[in-house]
């Protein structure tokens, strides 16, 4: 068997919380208890909301916490060139068309949404006329036509996940109407590239696995092995996130150990049976997925 490549693809947008932080754990561990290979990459599509100096504040932490990765990859926002080449593969095979709709028509209410409060696409768009298309006074975004048939998702945490994306999200967009691409396209292609073999993330994106499944195939790509890991909840049971200041780690460097939060994280989520403090490195030696327990996980205080 050869050795897997795991990927930690964080988006510096703040501080990491300590939901960033398990899912940082997991993907390691996954990857260090079998001498496996870890690749680091910024998702910065959103360069209003990212920047280099909290990539750098999350390089800092992910040491400190040591989950230290082999190779980081170049960062989202570089990458257009590279998109630009994954995006015209996908004209080239005529699965590409314009849409023009604005937001208030993709919302309408009669387009039927899914759990996650995403909508399913009408395809309003698809059949539009080269004289309809000019006539419009937007820049289009692009969205690729999906076909009607199963993907099936055997994820490592979370069991099996069945979608047919005509029904469940409809054609997708892959290139906004203001040139930047879409996480779905820019994750397929930078995994793809960098030879991932799995793909270890917060349940949130479980859903977005079969479109990214597609894009695998239509680029020649593998399907890596997924593994989604469960949604850390306060004690009230909303999700942790960035808005909780007194978990994000800035605040938690203060006055824990990184042992600390790691043994925590690690007994709260089963892989460990008592709540000790522990390293990254002694936790891989315990490691294993069936270990962990795909529901959400409530944390108390630290
Ligand atoms: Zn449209």
């Amino acid at each position: 068997m050869t050795a897997p490549v795991g990927r930690f693809a964080p988006t510096p947008s703040g501080r990491m919380h300590l939901g960033n932080v398990f899912a940082a754990m997991i993907a390691w561990l996954s990857v260090k208890s079998r001498g496996g290979h870890l690749v680091l990459r910024m998702e910065d599509l959103d360069t209003q909301r990212t920047s280099a100096e909290f990539a750098e504040t999350l390089r800092g932490d992910l040491r400190w916490l040591g989950l230290l990765w082999d190779e980081e990859t170049p960062p989202q926002s570089e990458r257009s060139p590279v998109y630009d080449r994954y995006f015209d593969i996908l004209r080239e095979k005529g699965l590409l068309y314009p849409c023009y709709c604005s937001r208030a028509q993709l919302h309408n209410v009669n387009a039927p949404h899914l759990s996650d409060g995403t909508y399913v696409y009408a395809g309003t768009c698809r059949n539009l006329t080269r004289e309809e298309q000019n006539a419009m006074k937007r820049l289009p975004a692009w969205r690729v036509s999906v076909p009607d048939k199963l993907w099936t998702v055997n994820d490592l945490a979370q069991g099996t996940l069945t979608q047919n994306l005509v029904t469940d999200c409809g054609d997708f967009v892959v290139r906004r109407a203001d040139g930047v691409y879409v996480y779905q396209l820019a994750v397929v292609v930078d995994d793809g590239e960098s030879g991932v073999t799995e793909v270890v993330r917060g349940l949130d994106l479980l859903g977005s696995a079969p479109r990214q499944m597609y894009l695998q195939e239509l680029f020649g790509f593998s399907h890596p092995q997924y593994g989604h890991v469960p949604m850390l909840l306060a004690p009230d049971g909303r999700r942790l996130s960035k808005r909780d200041k007194d978990l994000d780690l800035g605040e938690l460097k203060k006055r824990v150990c990184p042992e600390q939060i790691l043994g925590k994280l690690a007994f709260s989520a089963g892989i460990i049976d008592r709540n000790v403090p522990v390293s990254a490195r002694e936790l891989a030696g315990e490691f294993s997925w069936e270990k962990l327990h795909g529901d959400a996980i409530y944390l108390n205080e630290i």
